[in-house]
């Protein structure tokens, strides 16, 4: 199927003429200002009226977690988008057999590092989270496993909301009232996940899908934990509501995380909704 990968700093954009929108979209990612090596990979393709945006944030060491996100992204592509016919196909799929694509995908990509992973010493334990957002007119179909995140921010209210639960163990404790969220913020085991790709197995339960509608002035955001470590929603909301483009907000984004000290890796996608 033809599709186009947006670079770095540029901008993709749909139309969707029966909703009247128009949907621009870019990527941004920094290796940060303390770390060697970029373990994030960030990637956004544009089809014939539908977006598919993820971030990946690699981890079991330098070498490991670069190769962990990248295999993630190649899996995607190769086994879901490649996959498809025609861009038409994707957009008549029924929501329900989507998911089940996208589960279907994460997957297939859990068992492509678990093979490397055994067949090579080096890379043993390599893991990766992956929230992926696929945009088809107003429709956002969201399939996401780790603590990447996705943040919507509506248009009519600015209001930002976190689309996705970080599956890490400090979260769980929050939910379950036995951390505050101030407590979880400078927790010393924060950065452990309990649900990866390349961690067990099988995958494909422990990817949680999410869906929204989209609407006219609406901003979603995909990012690594490099971002939110050093920027609160609001802080986020500010950037994507203030800034007239996609590229130019993913940029600002990353840049006010390294203003602020740039401790990790930082990736976005950025996706700005707006009427046609
Ligand atoms: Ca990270």
């Amino acid at each position: 199927m033809d599709y186009r990968m947006c670079p770095l700093g540029e901008i993709v954009s749909i139309t969707d003429e029966q909703h009247q929108l128009v949907i621009r979209g870019s990527l941004y990612t920094s290796v940060g200002m303390v770390r060697g090596n970029n373990e994030d990979n960030v990637q956004l393709w544009a089809l014939d009226n539908a977006l598919l945006g993820v971030v990946a944030d690699g981890m079991g060491g330098a070498a490991a977690g670069e190769e962990a996100s990248r295999l993630a992204i190649e899996t995607f592509q190769s086994d879901f988008l490649d996959t498809l016919p025609d861009s038409k196909t994707l957009l008549t799929l029924e929501e329900e057999t989507l998911e089940q694509k996208l589960r279907g995908v994460m997957g297939m990509a859990n068992r492509v590092l678990l093979n490397k992973a055994n067949e090579n010493q080096e890379f043993q334990g390599m893991g990766t989270t992956a929230t992926l957002v696929l945009v088809r007119g107003n429709a956002a179909t969201f399939a996401h496993i780790g603590d990447s995140r996705a943040y919507l921010i509506d248009g009519t209210t600015d209001d930002i909301h976190q689309v996705t639960s970080d599956h890490s163990f400090v979260e769980a404790l929050v939910a379950s009232g036995h951390l505050t969220k101030e407590q979880a913020e400078i927790h010393p085991l924060k950065n452990v996940l309990y649900r990866a790709l390349g961690q067990k197995d099988e995958a494909e339960e422990d990817v949680d899908i999410y869906q929204r509608i989209l609407k006219p002035g609406d901003r979603l955001i995909l990012c690594s934990d490099g971002l939110t470590r050093h920027l609160k929603n609001q802080d986020i909301a500010d950037i994507a509501t203030t800034t007239s483009h996609p590229e130019t907000a993913a940029e600002k984004l990353v840049e006010l995380a390294n203003l602020r000290g740039g401790e990790d890796n930082v990736s976005v996608v950025v996706l700005m909704v707006d009427r046609l």
